[in-house]
């Protein structure tokens, strides 16, 4: 099984004339269509609304296609927030589920009508002290131990620093009570990327159970439900994508299960989607620039891991498809190497890939979420150019390269001292 690029060999010569490898690129068109999905798919919730977590692409054109189809932003910090409402996002479409957060994050959050979500017990007093307890407020659950699905282990929350635990969120629910809070919610992220149609369903199962409980306790009014992130799409082109009908289907049958017999079938579904949204929809395209033949085969590209780091980080894997010989044999193998210094600085090792010839234009997939957004700059190496391919096949530039210039922007004097 392969995975197709949605940009043709001749597509990307024309973009390269214009804009030199490498760049990311994403397709409006897929994103939309996926975003329409997902709402449908959770149509039988009258609030339902996916909060687009900015961190995974934060670009401005990205969230203005993402409101035009309902869309809020999940946000954990002051430029993620600032963003947000340059983009016009206003309460209720932004969700702050931030850790570890200064004081005057809370403020702006509470400043721009951001929805708060405490991560844990100890920002009650400090939301108090910055910017008083707002109606609407939610609270991160972690359950602690392990998270199964059926008998497999998916993810280990005992090991999360994100959320609180089950007394300290009771607690924490009639405190923000006792303060004025109205309306609350609660929020929980147990397992990343996974690719089973059964995540979204498990956690909700757990979620509702724990609202129905802590109403009983506390006495609180639940309005959402927070699913949060996790539903994830598959890297590696032998897996089934996720099916987001199932998925909500299997959200619907744990609410009507939970929540209306329980008198509680008003909540909203809210979702903090990032990869879901964004992964399949963008490219990272760069041309091979070098070869060499020593231990190993290596083919080096123009782009590095400061363009794209899962793979230097996770060990991650991204498929490649080598423009204009996607029906040629793969009976090469190769690793595919950035120029960084570090010998993780490969985009695939092993990889069985076509016969790669200097020149060739390398489509690296599954870009769109967590890609350019983890860019940075060791060696000096510079962050990509970011392009957009318009529903009408043209394309604009969304974001520019960085020059050097860029790089020695925040050195005071620096030109000066040398
Ligand atoms: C990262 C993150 C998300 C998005 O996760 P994906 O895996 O990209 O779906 C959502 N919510 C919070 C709080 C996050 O930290």
């Amino acid at each position: 099984m392969s995975k197709i690029p949605f940009i043709t060999k001749e597509k990307a010569e024309e973009i390269i004339s214009k804009f030199p490898t490498p760049f990311h690129i994403y397709d409006e068109k897929g994103i939309r269509e996926n975003a329409r999905r997902l709402k449908e798919a959770f149509s039988w919730n009258k609030g339902f609304k996916e909060y687009f977590a900015v961190k995974a692409t934060p670009n401005p054109t990205i969230l203005k296609i993402l409101k035009e189809e309902g869309c809020g932003t999940d946000c954990s910090s002051y430029a993620e927030l600032l963003m947000s409402k340059k983009c016009g996002f206003v309460n209720p479409d932004i969700m702050f589920s931030s850790n570890d957060t200064p004081e005057e994050e809370f403020k702006y959050a509470s400043e721009v009508g951001a929805i708060i979500n405490l991560d844990d017990i100890t920002h009650i007093d400090m939301l108090e002290k910055v910017c008083g307890i707002p109606e609407t407020i939610c609270c991160r659950y972690n359950p602690g131990g392990t998270f199964s699905i059926s008998t497999t282990i998916m993810d280990n929350p005992g090991d999360a620093k994100y959320g609180m635990t089950r007394e300290q969120i009771r607690d924490a629910f009639i405190r923000l009570k006792e303060l004025g809070a109205k309306e609350f919610g609660i929020h929980s992220f147990l397992a990343s990327n996974t690719v089973s149609n059964e995540y979204y369903p498990t956690l909700a199962r757990i979620l509702f159970k724990l609202a129905v409980e802590l109403k009983e306790e506390t006495g609180v009014h639940i309005g959402f439900i927070n699913l949060s992130g996790g539903v994830g799409v598959p890297y590696t082109p032998d897996k089934e994508p996720n099916d987001i009908y199932v998925i909500g289907q299997g959200v619907k049958e744990a609410f009507e299960e939970i929540l209306v017999p329980a008198g509680m079938g008003d909540i909203s579904i809210f979702t903090e989607l990032g990869r879901f949204m964004l992964a399949p929809y963008g490219h990272l395209v760069t041309t091979a620039i070098h070869e060499k033949h020593t231990h190993k085969e290596y083919i080096g590209v123009d782009a590095c891991a400061a363009n794209l780091m899962r793979p230097a980080m996770y060990g991650a894997y991204h498929h490649i498809t080598v423009l204009g010989k996607e029906s040629a044999p793969c009976d090469h193998m190769y690793d595919v190497t950035g120029s960084l210094c570090e010998n993780n600085d490969k985009f695939a090792i092993d990889r069985k890939l076509p016969k790669i010839d200097m020149g060739d234009i390398i489509v690296i997939h599954d870009t769109g979420a967590h890609g350019f957004a983890m860019g940075y700059n060791y060696n000096g190496r510079l962050k990509s150019a970011e392009l957009l391919l318009r529903e009408d096949g043209s394309v604009i530039e969304i974001r520019r390269a960085e020059t050097v210039d860029d790089y020695f922007a925040t050195l005071d004097n620096y030109w000066n001292c040398i």
